[in-house]
């Protein structure tokens, strides 16, 4: 067992949650996403131990396990495959780069409420031992293999998105990034006065995962039939809508509503960033508002309780922007709320939420904060 007081640092990183303001279930699909990097976070200490074995704990979930460095294998347990599958797909890349090691960590972000705690675990994971050993791995390369780690050992075929804000966040910056080429570009993120706050519905539905995979298929079988006219498109995120209305009657209903979600939000988010350029922050808003009708509507990953709370947000005037976040099925809704009622909003709808589903709400005020990061060494003497 770890002594975790008596834990010697040498390495010791900050690695952070992340927020979307839109282009929601986007980045598989090729497209544009607005995702950033957020002040709650996960902080490692890692140590070296000069043997074969790496020794991990969990504060939050009061666990520690053991890994043969020789045998990496997944485990039935599902956070310790983040880890795992971080250390492998390192170990594919640079083999004999990671030696042995122990590990503490501890979170202050809720999990699996779609803030991304997961991106958060695997890029601190690969963060730390590029560090602590010295690896040399680019950013990219730790984006990548981070997300390689939840396809192969999680089993989420999850996009780029979450690693990618994980690792390249900036301070009152968002980031505008093409999931498709990979090329990105920073954005103001003046709010003002406006304040970004998520609502925890508390719910987590076990159907998210399993739908996430689903809508996937779906989102391949619909470019697959448009790509057999037109062999031009990569991505379904490209597509117009003109040309997906063209497939109306040759896809299943639910396969033509996914894709058309797909080509709307695409188009959303573009025209959520020149509302933001413009300082329109009421424009922002309402492109938030409608992306939530097409994920409740068209891409069906919503929830009655994701629901209620938008749908109680539009009733309320000072808030100018509401939508679910995330995979769905649950977790959080982003909210732009004029920020002298924030207080007065997160009771009132705390208490409308407390009486319609008899379930506490947890309000989450967010600072859109830097990336992955080293902090300062907390060498325990
Ligand atoms: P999200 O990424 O939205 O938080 P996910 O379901 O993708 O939700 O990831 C949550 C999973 O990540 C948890 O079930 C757990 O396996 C792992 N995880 C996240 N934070 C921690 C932590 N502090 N300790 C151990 N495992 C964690
Ligand atoms: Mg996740």
């Amino acid at each position: 067992m770890l002594n975790i007081n008596s834990f010697k640092t040498e390495v010791q990183i900050d690695s952070p949650g992340r927020i979307n303001l839109i282009g929601e279930h986007i980045d598989y699909n090729g497209g544009l996403v607005l995702p950033a990097a957020i002040d709650k976070k996960i902080s490692f200490s890692f140590k070296k131990n000069g043997s074969n074995t790496c020794e991990i704990h969990s504060v939050n979930l009061n666990s520690s396990f053991t890994i043969d460095l020789s045998e990496i294998s997944r485990s039935e347990s599902e956070w310790q495959n983040y880890i795992l599958g971080v250390i492998y797909h390192i170990d594919a890349l640079k083999a004999g780069s990671v030696k042995g090691f122990d590990c503490v960590f501890e979170s202050n972000l809720p999990i699996g409420s779609g803030i991304s705690s997961s991106a958060a675990l695997e890029c601190g994971m690969a963060k730390g031992l590029n560090e602590l050993f010295n690896i040399g791995l680019t950013d990219l390369e730790m984006i990548k293999l981070s997300r390689d780690a939840e396809h192969t050992f999680v089993g989420t075929k999850c996009g780029i998105m979450d690693q990618f804000a994980v690792m390249k966040g900036k301070e009152n910056k968002l980031l505008l990034l093409n999931c498709d080429t990979l090329d990105y570009k920073y954005i103001p993120a003046d709010f003002s006065p406006y304040t970004v706050v998520l609502l925890n519905t508390n719910v987590s539905h076990s159907l998210a995962s399993s739908e996430y995979n689903v809508r996937r298929d779906e989102c391949n079988t619909a470019l697959g039939a448009i790509q057999k006219k037109y062999p031009e498109y990569n991505s379904l995120a490209e597509i117009e809508p003109e040309v997906i209305e063209e497939f109306r009657p040759i896809l299943p209903e639910k396969v033509y509503n996914r894709a058309l979600y797909v080509s709307r939000e695409q188009r959303r988010t573009l025209e959520a960033v020149e509302c933001l350029e413009k300082n329109d922050l009421k424009g922002f808003g309402d492109c938030l508002y409608r992306s939530h009708e097409g994920l409740q509507h068209l891409y069906e990953v919503s929830c009655k309780e994701l629901d209620f709370l938008v749908d109680f947000s539009k009733d309320h005037k000072y808030v100018i922007g509401s939508r679910m976040m995330g995979g769905g099925f649950g977790g959080c809704t982003i909210n732009l709320i004029q920020s002298q009622k924030v207080d007065k909003f997160i009771e009132k709808v705390s208490d409308a939420y407390r009486k319609m589903f008899d379930l506490e709400l947890t309000p989450i005020e967010v600072k859109i904060s830097s990336g992955v990061s080293r902090s300062l060494h907390r060498l325990k003497k």
